[in-house]
């Protein structure tokens, strides 16, 4: 290190405490980046390589941006999951003795940015963090540092930390550094996260209250780990955080991630957008706040059968009430981000346009409070007594801030005339001397009769008197002093200019001080409302989301689900929102959906494309739905209140985990049977499609005879293999139901009407010909087809004749009055079945292995 440049060396020691970061060293007007930090800048920003002497012999790989676009920059590097530690000329260059003293002042990480395109209106951007306890349970954090919301819970497993890591979408988690290793990797690795790491949980006296409602010890911890990393990384205030909200999974319907996803909620498989998701057909919100608490409130359904039906009820009295909703959401309208205006506020980073659009935004709350107090309903009274629209800081915003001041707060022109006398007093003296310099041009025309004459400024020379050439001799002697020369006229000064002009700079400088005087005692004024600003923005969210279903709901013709008490779903004419509102003009075909103690399971069958799944999601979308809050897609529906949704549904390969469709699908089911419970919804959408037709028609009959045993869960089960239908006369709270398909003229065409009992036959060459596959292909599935029935029907003809088991009864030894097991005849049953056109090599191998082995028993 010895041979570098001061300057250098001091990079090197603030670049050793950030080395997971960029270092954004600011050098003058620039922000540099050296050695390999300027090389991998380069290449991620596409800004130009190049490089410098630094006293070593060879030369620094260097590169920069300059400092008023570094915004931008640093924001891409955030967005591709990198850290930037800003680091800034802590002294005046001009006073420095040797290296002008250098500090980190920011860092810069994907979970803590404030501002910027990354910083989506309608979406929390969360930071995580994660404890183990003694005991092998976690304790799970998470904050969104722009509005100051944290919350805190404590998880069992691992997979539940990665679940809800997931579900609440957090950017970055902060960990323990004893975490290091298989388990940072795999959310690094598996999920692209940004990972973090902090040791320190000790005790921060400043921020107790936050812990107020919080009793568990390592819970604390838990939130004071993420308190340290933010006060170490952002080195500001923090006084926006909002008291620790403590909350518990099964307080909640509890969705897993994939069903999540399966169920597009908030997003689409495919696109990855919002558009097509439920969030996207809910979204009838106003404001930013809304629409973030909708998101949260759409992954969180709720099982307080008290708290739905207070939202019931706001929603229905809103869809009575059509203008005062309509003037509601005029208002709303004009209310900006007041929880994220509170975070810049603490955080020291709000200017003065901000604090107008408070302004603006508390106006319309006494108007919003009145609306929902005349709703006559309870739970609309409750709420709008909670309501507190902070009038005084209202009164002081819109007597000190003028209505449209300056994006910078350092220039002046903020603060209203009237509300400072001192600052009054130098307006004055700075209007006066203006009008003074403006008589005065008057005077000296008159004086000397040049009407061209006229008094301009500049930041050079201040105000001068200008002449042109041409009129230069009509100058009297003596009384002007030449200052500057042009190409086609001369600039003056005279004593008694410079004498006003003092007058007047000095004002301006006094005004401008003055006005960022005031401004940061408004600032401080409205830090002492953080809380009830806060609080205020929950309760005007809220409004906002209930409106806004209140919007859809009558929109798009969704009814008031009653909740049972008999877990009873029954709903008549239910329909599939999203799908309904992407069909445009064609027409949604309802369906009724009946399950109580004696129909506890739905055996679905029908074509492919029949519309199986999107009836299967229709039923959880409404389920969910009601839970949130919403009135339902159906003409009437009676509804339990499900604990927890499953759903196995679509056959996208789990790319981001990296596993085999057939071992998310494995995955999934096992997490049903595993957790579901009575009064749970499992959808299960062609289980065991991933492998061979016997493994897959094994497995499938064994999960719904499990289901059916052990968990009584209400279950939509689809399926292909018809075979599964003769189930219904062994298990008698299973129910078959099929989705109607004809054929018309030999083309299939489908009703999508879910019918009682088992669909007749399958479609699937039906499908293929109206994908156009080619003639041909399709007249050979025919023929290969009829040539699979013959088989099978001599097949079951012997099976029949023999007294064979079925492939699904008991095995032999346990049954009673059948007959021996015929070794022979199974191997030859076997051999026959087998479908080679559907088998791969493996399973051929595997195949016969199998018979290999039962041909060696005999
Ligand atoms: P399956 O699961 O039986 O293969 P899908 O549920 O994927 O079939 O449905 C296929 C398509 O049929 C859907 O994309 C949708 O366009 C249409 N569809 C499904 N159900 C209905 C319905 N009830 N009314 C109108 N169209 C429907």
């Amino acid at each position: 290190m010895a041979q570098y440049t001061p300057m250098i060396q001091q990079y090197l020691k603030i670049k050793a405490e950030y080395q997971d970061a960029f270092l954004f060293f600011r050098l003058g007007d620039f922000y540099e980046m050296f050695f390999e930090d300027a090389v991998k800048a380069a290449h991620e920003l596409e800004i130009t390589l190049t490089s410098r002497e630094g006293g070593s012999t060879e030369r620094i790989p260097m590169c920069g941006v300059p400092y008023h676009s570094a915004p931008n920059y640093i924001e891409q590097l955030v967005e591709k999951g990198y850290k930037v530690a800003i680091c800034e000329q802590t002294e005046d260059p001009k006073q420095a003795k040797g290296v002008v003293r250098r500090e980190v002042v920011q860092l810069i990480t994907p979970g803590t940015v404030m501002e910027g395109r990354s910083l989506e209106d309608k979406s929390n951007n969360y930071i995580s963090t994660l404890s183990q306890f003694e005991d092998g349970s976690y304790g799970y954090c998470y904050n969104d540092l722009s509005t100051g919301e944290l919350y805190v819970t404590q998880l069992t497993s691992w997979e539940d930390c990665v679940g809800e890591v997931l579900s609440t979408n957090a950017k970055e988690i902060v960990v323990p550094s004893t975490f290091a290793g298989e388990k940072t990797r795999l959310l690094i690795d598996r999920y692209q996260l940004t990972i973090s790491y902090e040791d320190e949980t000790s005790i921060i006296l400043e921020n107790n209250a936050l812990f107020q409602n919080i009793r568990q010890e390592l819970l604390v911890q838990t939130v004071l780990r993420l308190l340290h990393y933010l006060k170490r990384t952002q080195k500001r205030s923090l006084d926006h955080l909002q008291p620790v909200v403590f909350y518990q999974m099964n307080e909640f319907m509890k969705i897993d991630v994939h069903s999540k996803r399966n169920l597009e909620l908030t997003e689409t498989i495919r696109s990855k957008g919002k558009k097509g998701s439920l969030l996207w057909l809910l979204d009838e919100t106003m404001t930013s706040m809304g629409g973030r608490m909708l998101k949260m409130w759409i992954d969180r359904p709720l099982i307080s059968r008290d708290k739905i039906q207070n939202r019931h009820d706001m929603v229905g009295v809103l869809m009575t009430h059509f203008f005062e909703r309509e003037e509601l959401r005029e208002k709303l309208k004009e209310v900006y981000d007041i929880e994220r205006l509170v975070g810049r506020v603490a955080f020291g980073n709000v200017n003065a346009r901000d604090l107008v659009q408070l302004k603006r935004s508390l106006q319309q709350v006494p108007f919003i409070q009145d609306i929902v107090a005349k709703l006559e309903l309870p739970y609309a009274k409750e709420l709008s007594t909670n309501i507190d629209p902070c009038e005084e800081l209202t009164d002081l915003l819109a007597v000190s801030l003028k209505e449209n001041p300056p994006l910078s707060v350092k220039d002046g022109d903020i603060i209203q005339d009237g509300y400072n006398e001192k600052l009054d007093q130098y307006r004055d003296a700075s209007r006066n001397g203006k009008t003074w310099i403006a008589e005065l041009e008057q005077k000296e025309r008159k004086l000397t009769g040049i009407k061209s004459l006229k008094i301009g400024y500049n930041r050079v020379f201040g105000y001068f008197l200008e002449v042109t050439k041409a009129n230069i001799s009509m100058l009297p002697e003596g009384r002007y002093e030449r200052k500057q020369t042009l190409s086609n006229a001369e600039r003056y000064i005279t004593p008694e200019l410079k004498e006003k002009e003092t007058l007047i700079l000095e004002a301006e400088e006094k005004i401008v001080q003055l006005e960022y005087e005031l401004f940061q005692t408004i600032r401080e004024q409205v830090k002492e409302y953080i809380p009830r600003l806060q609080n205020l923005a929950k309760l005007i969210s809220e409004i906002d989301v209930l409106q806004g279903f209140s919007k859809v709901s009558e929109e798009r013709h969704f009814k008031r689900p009653i909740l049972s008490t008999e877990h009873v779903l029954h709903v008549k004419n239910g329909r599939h929102p999203v799908v309904e509102k992407m069909m445009n003009a064609q027409e949604y075909v309802a369906n009724d959906c009946f399950l109580n103690q004696d129909r506890q399971m739905l055996l679905i069958t029908g074509p492919n494309m029949s519309g199986k799944s999107t009836f299967m999601r229709q039923i959880a979308l409404t389920a969910i739905l009601s839970q949130i809050g919403c009135f339902v897609p159906a003409e009437e529906a009676h509804l339990p209140i499900f604990d927890q949704v499953f759903t196995r549904i679509g056959a996208a390969d789990d790319l981001i985990s990296g596993q085999s469709t057939f071992m998310v699908e494995m995955l999934e089911a096992k997490n049903a049977i595993a957790n579901a419970t009575k009064q749970s919804l499992i959808l299960f959408d062609e289980i065991g499609r991933g492998t061979s037709t016997y493994d897959g028609m094994a497995l499938a009959q064994a999960i719904i005879e499990y289901i059916y045993e052990h968990i009584g869960a209400k279950t939509l089960f689809s399926t292909h293999y018809h075979e599964l239908t003769s189930l219904e006369e062994e298990l008698p709270h299973l129910i078959n139901v099929h989705v109607k398909a004809v054929e018309q003229n030999g083309k299939v065409v489908f009703l999508h009407k879910v019918l009682e009992g088992a669909a007749d036959k399958s479609y699937g060459i039906h499908v293929a010909e109206l994908a156009e596959l080619p003639p041909s292909l399709i007249s050979r599935a025919r023929q290969l087809l009829s040539k699979f029935e013959s088989i099978e029907k001599i097949n079951t003809d012997e099976v029949k004749e023999s007294e064979q088991l079925s492939f699904f009864g008991q095995a032999p030894s346990q049954s009673k009055g059948k007959k021996t097991f015929d070794h022979e005849n199974d191997i030859i049953t076997s051999l026959k079945l087998v479908n080679l056109m559907e088998m791969t090599p493996m399973d051929a191998m595997n195949k016969l292995f199998e018979l290999h082995k039962k041909a060696k028993k005999q």
